[in-house]
């Protein structure tokens, strides 16, 4: 049957029900949960959001995203980060200290990046490229701006990208106050703001959890908390410390909460055979991990934790009227990437979209909430034809569906770590001001994204 030909006029009467039909529903956003179509309309709308939750997939690039929806939900499945209804792409180079591209970032100019709106040179912590000042971060104007704040990592709480929402150091590796080599301006001896676990802990944000322990339980050397561990300076500031899932799960949103649930980066949630040279036989990844205390808590239950709390901490303090900024990273996506473990690193991408299920429910309920998932930068992963022999790193596995599937780990020499790449990588949103996302952006537009979502000045 030949398709009805519409005159323009008509045309033009469509597009005018499209809009109005948006505008209606635009203005409805406290009915109940949003269907896929709610959900795309409220994108586009320039509004202002009450929460905003941001995922960072550390190292999760669009190879690293589609190596876990084929194993795991297979090549025709989608993961819960696939279904948002914005998708955009931004570029992540960090500068030199003259400003100059720098083609491959690390987690802390990228982090800098998108926390600050400002890019610097690699390993550099919310400071500038040359000059090494400060930069206000996303985290301290949502604070100012009354909002309740959190950060959740399955890396150390002191490693780049948690670093970068609550601190300012010249180095990332200057994470408790024994590690301050690399940033002899930063100590307190010095009139400096100390190392990244002190900052952390006096900015006061509302919830920290992750790993790291071993960072809070070294003793400050100088200043007002001189001769406690960063851990005892918490507790004086009137944090409640938590370090396994019954403890977590006991906190009240009464006073802020330290979550260290590992003394370095959790440890991760499935293990098997690493890539090796000339390939692995063909391998099903174990899905739990024996090196994974018991009580370890989850990253999607973390987040779970951290929403209530936040809610619970702002329901007291303003009524309600105010809102949070929640940042959750899954850091071993791109730790797992360096070490060519394929299985640890699909397990940790399996993790961080359950977070990211846990957010997007969240925002079915409350649809004044910007949700983005974002990758810091690319990395190394790559999948290759079964009948391809690449140089490098490689590993056969069988998925779900019942295929083998070989992947590649060849940026840098067998034995060394594995490098991040210089990829753009996949934004995508829903929520007010998700629109912003569409597009080739910037990582640095990211920051601009959140600010205006909250009406942050
Ligand atoms: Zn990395």
């Amino acid at each position: 049957m030949p398709r009805p030909r519409l005159s323009r006029s008509r045309l033009m009467a469509v597009g005018a029900v499209v809009v109005a039909s948006t505008a209606v529903i635009a203005v409805s956003t406290t009915a109940g949960a949003f269907g896929p179509k709610q959900h795309a309309q409220h994108a586009i709308k320039d509004g202002k959001a009450k929460n905003v939750i941001l995922l960072i997939g550390d190292g999760m690039g669009d190879s690293e995203i589609t190596l876990a929806r084929d194993y795991t939900v297979g090549a025709a499945g989608r993961l819960n980060m696939d279904k948002f209804p914005l998708t955009g792409a931004y570029t992540t180079y960090a500068v030199h200290a003259d400003g100059t591209p720098d083609y491959v970032t690390d987690s802390a100019a990228s982090g800098t990046g998108w926390a600050t709106g400002v890019k610097t040179v690699n390993g550099r912590i919310s400071k500038t490229p040359g000059t090494d000042k400060a930069v206000p971060t996303i985290l301290e104007l949502a604070q100012k701006g009354g909002y309740a704040t959190g950060s959740v990592s399955t890396a150390e709480l002191t490693d780049a990208t948690p670093a970068v929402l609550a601190s300012h150091t010249t180095d990332r590796s200057c994470q408790g106050p024994a590690d301050m080599a690399k940033c002899p301006t930063d100590t307190i001896a010095k009139g400096g703001p100390g190392s990244i676990a002190e900052q952390s802990v006096n900015h006061k944000v509302d919830v920290l959890l992750g790993g790291g322990k071993q960072r809070f339980d070294q003793k400050v050397t100088d200043g007002r908390y001189k001769g406690l561990t960063v851990t005892e300076q918490a507790k004086k500031l009137g944090y409640q410390v938590v370090t396994d899932d019954r403890s977590l799960k006991a906190a009240k949103g009464d006073k802020p909460v330290l979550g260290l649930f590992a003394p370095g980066n959790v440890p991760t949630e499935w293990t098997g055979k690493p890539a090796a040279l000339g390939g692995t036989d063909p391998q099903r990844c174990v899905t739990s991990n024996p090196a994974r205390p018991s009580g370890t808590p989850n990253l999607a239950d973390q987040t779970t934790k951290a929403i209530q709390l936040l809610e619970a901490k702002q329901k007291r303090q303003h009524g309600n009227k105010k809102g949070f900024f929640l940042q959750v990273e899954g850091a071993s996506i791109d730790k797992q990437d360096h070490s060519a473990d394929p299985c640890g690193q699909i397990g940790e991408t399996a993790a961080f979209d359950r977070a990211v299920k846990v957010a997007r429910a969240y925002a079915a309920k409350h649809p004044d909430t910007l949700v983005v998932t974002t990758a810091d930068h690319g990395h190394t992963s790559q999948i290759v034809p079964l009948e391809a022999q690449p140089p490098g790193l490689t590993s056969t596995l069988i998925t779900n569906e019942g295929q083998k599937l070989k992947v590649n780990y060849s940026t840098n020499t067998p034995g060394q770590s594995q490098e991040h790449t210089g990829v753009q990588v996949r934004i995508a949103a829903e929520g007010p001001q998700a629109y912003r996302v569409l597009g080739v952006t910037d990582q640095t537009d990211l920051f601009t994204t959140v600010r205006e979502a909250l009406r942050l000045r």
